[in-house]
């Protein structure tokens, strides 16, 4: 198969978005940008056994790069515009790019986010490169760098699925007797299929005054922020919310109490806020902490007693194939 006919073959779908004026066929793809509002970029490079297991099926291969590079646009409030993408494969199977392109469009759907570029190559290890185009009003974009004393911080969703799933992947002879297969299934779609929370994003853009995605673990992203906007943050340990899953996890092996807090690929949105804002959240979204005047990141237990964190980095579940 030639690339233009595997191009032809998985990945030649129209693009009927008001927003793309040429998609393929040309040397570029062309997009319109709303007048008034800025062109958001940001990609993202997947390597196989680095940043995906090398079993992961293909299906969630291609829903999970779509849905971590939008993630990054809904971290910003942003609409998108289309996206592209670049795929180095070893060899070609066809029954591979059928379902990893299922699963691709199968989320590009849900978001009305069109395939307008791209590039296929041959190479010795699996990666992908995929890049989303959107757009944003400068004025509302989403930063890090807005938190304010007094904020209230806060998080969608909730946190710990990828990274119990993630364990459940690499080491299922370590999940608890007591799990449910129906907890385990839940774990892993989550690290297999997160959800971008593009139109969340969008809401926030109206009155958050930070925000990013949460890729690398709760206290590492939330330090993002903070660095950025010269502040320091409380956090409260039992307000971390935590899906039921996660909970029978921690109550069968105690001592991954504090694995939320480090593991990544959850893709929720973590942001601060006016507290007179907080009436204006309509979606799944829970208070987690508050920004201070006071620099550095505490973690507080209810009572208010600061709980020792273990080093960064101590899970090595947790511990990402970045360079
Ligand atoms: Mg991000």
């Amino acid at each position: 198969m030639t690339e233009f006919e595997l191009i032809a073959r998985y990945f030649s779908r129209p693009c009927p978005d008001d927003a793309v004026i040429l998609a393929g066929g040309d040397d570029c793809a062309a997009l319109r940008v709303p007048a008034g509002e800025a062109l958001l970029v940001s990609t993202d490079v997947l390597v196989s056994d680095r940043h995906f297991p090398a079993a992961t099926a293909p299906f969630d291969v291609g829903y999970k790069a779509l849905a971590v590079n939008l993630s990054d646009l809904a971290a910003m409030g942003g609409t998108p515009l289309g996206v592209t993408l670049g795929l180095a494969l070893p060899s070609v199977e066809p029954a591979w790019l059928h379902d990893f392109a299922k699963g691709f469009y199968t989320l590009a759907a849900k978001h009305q986010v069109c395939l307008v570029g791209g590039d296929t190559v041959k190479s010795p290890v699996l990666s992908l490169s995929i890049t989303i185009l959107g757009s944003a009003l400068p004025a509302k974009m989403l930063k890090r760098s807005g938190a304010a004393v007094g904020d209230l911080i806060a998080v969608t969703g909730t946190v710990g699925d990828a990274g119990f799933g993630l364990r459940a992947v690499l080491s299922p002879s370590t999940i608890p007797a007591a799990l449910r297969q129906h907890e385990i299934n839940y774990l892993q779609e989550r690290l297999n299929r997160p959800t971008p929370r593009v139109a969340w994003g969008q809401k926030l853009a109206q009155f958050a005054h930070a925000a990013l995605d949460v890729s690398d673990g709760l206290l590492q992203d939330l330090t993002h922020i903070l660095s950025a906007s010269n502040v320091g943050a409380d956090l409260i340990l039992n307000d971390v919310p935590l899906s039921s899953a996660a909970q029978a996890w921690i109550a069968a092996e105690p001592s991954s109490a504090l694995r939320p807090l480090s593991a990544g690929d959850d893709y929720e949105l973590l942001f601060t806020l006016r507290e007179e804002d907080w009436a204006r959240i309509d979606f799944q979204a829970t208070v987690i902490g508050r920004i201070t005047a006071e620099s550095g990141l505490r973690v507080r237990d209810a009572a208010g007693n600061i709980v020792p964190m273990p080093v960064a980095g101590f899970d090595h579940f947790a511990a990402r194939a970045e360079l």
